[in-house]
């Protein structure tokens, strides 16, 4: 145990911390709380001064919520954002009272008292929303901490600029604004002209509203530049080691390493089907791994993709399972790989963002889909 700090609560480093044991697993996921904890110093350095929040939804991104808020907590982040009120619930219940956390989606009609009762803020996101919260405050006789988040051009979440600039001069009464936020639709892309667009956007909207501090930058968004940082990041992705600036060397560290297990090996002869549907005929004599990990742990159907052992690459032949996938061996020496060995689906061998791109997806989607079987270990906590 290590909570050396008095903060946060502790996180074992390196034992068991799910209720799937390394042995019964079918497959290990190896998080690295040291490596999360880095690449947060690594954004604090680019901004500067600029305050540095830590985005925590689906889980933190599939990987802990709490273990990767308790590690943020050590280098003094105090602000969490989470997509629903139902992750703030559980991070409250795990992290204990003391830090920030607003909700993304804002708050379903009614929900309230729910969120007031576990201290969380909302991001205030419709005019709807707006007078809830105004009413939740005089109800409660004091004033609410909420973020104001407008729709500077992604025309997802935020009051549309229409509404923001017909908002009268006691709309937020009771309301302490503490950031007006918005968000960038296409921040991965530096040269696309959408991102000045959304700059100017959220400079005229913010003067619209009372003057509070403001907030605007995903993870790819602080490399946008400072101009981009107002008072506080929202980085999710980077933390987890997805490169913020695709099509360029990833800054950060990578954090998650994915091993399966063997569950058999065989050999087939030329014109073997393999696979559901028969998708996938030998062309010759293979060697065949089947793996312990497949759709239902978030590895999609049909991707096409490779695992690695000893720096060797095994592809996928035939569809992904459910529950397995079948991966070509015959690169390696015959009796190298056998049962209960580990071959690595990301990992040093296979970045998280190349598993992604091999898999037809993004690095975000990989880690948000991946199963509750896995046995995970922490590390560097
Ligand atoms: C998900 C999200 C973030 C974090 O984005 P990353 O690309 O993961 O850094 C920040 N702000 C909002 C509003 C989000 O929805």
């Amino acid at each position: 145990m290590n909570d050396d700090t008095g903060r946060g609560f502790p996180v074992p480093d390196g034992a068991d911390n799910s209720t799937v044991s390394e042995t019964a697993a079918g497959a290990i996921l190896t998080i690295d709380l040291g490596a999360i904890r880095e690449n947060y110093r690594r954004l604090k350095a680019r901004l500067a001064g600029v305050r540095c929040a830590g985005v925590l939804k689906a889980d933190g991104y599939g990987l802990g919520a709490a273990q990767v808020a308790s590690a943020l907590i050590r280098e003094g982040c105090d602000i969490f954002f989470v997509a629903l009120l139902s992750e703030g619930i559980a991070l409250r219940k795990a992290l204990g009272p003391g830090h920030d956390i607003f909700v993304l989606n804002g708050l379903p009609p009614g929900s309230e008292s729910e969120a007031l009762a576990a201290g969380l803020h909302p991001v205030i996101n419709s005019i709807a929303q707006l007078g809830a919260w105004r009413e939740a405050a005089r109800a409660a006789g004091r004033k609410l901490p909420a973020a104001v988040q407008v729709d500077s051009g992604m025309s997802r979440l935020g009051m549309p600029p229409a509404d923001v600039e017909a908002l009268g001069t006691d709309a937020f009464d009771g309301i302490d604004i503490r950031f007006v936020m918005s968000h960038l639709a296409c921040a991965d892309e530096p040269r696309n002209p959408a991102n000045e667009q959304q700059w100017l956007a959220f400079e005229r909207l913010r003067k619209a509203l009372p003057a509070a501090p403001a907030s605007l930058a995903n993870s790819s968004g602080i490399f946008l530049g400072p101009l981009y940082h107002y008072d506080l990041a929202r980085p999710g992705a980077a933390l987890y080691g997805i490169n913020p600036t695709p099509g360029e060397t990833n800054p950060m560290l990578p954090v998650v390493r994915l091993q399966a297990k063997v569950a058999q090996t065989r050999s087939v002869e030329e014109g073997a089907g393999i696979g559901y549907g028969h998708t996938y005929h030998s062309r010759g004599p293979l060697r065949l791994a089947t793996i312990s990990l497949g759709y239902a742990d978030g590895w999609h159907r049909r991707a096409a993709s490779a695992a690695w052992f000893e720096g060797v690459r095994l592809p996928f032949v035939g569809r992904v399972s459910m529950d397995s996938i079948i991966l070509d061996i015959s690169a390696l020496p015959a009796g190298r790989l056998g049962e209960g060995d580990l071959v690595e689906l990301i990992g040093p061998s296979q970045s998280l963002d190349d598993a992604a791109a091999h898999a037809g997806t993004i690095g975000y989607e990989i880690l948000t889909s991946l199963g509750a079987r896995f046995h995970r270990r922490y590390i560097g906590a």
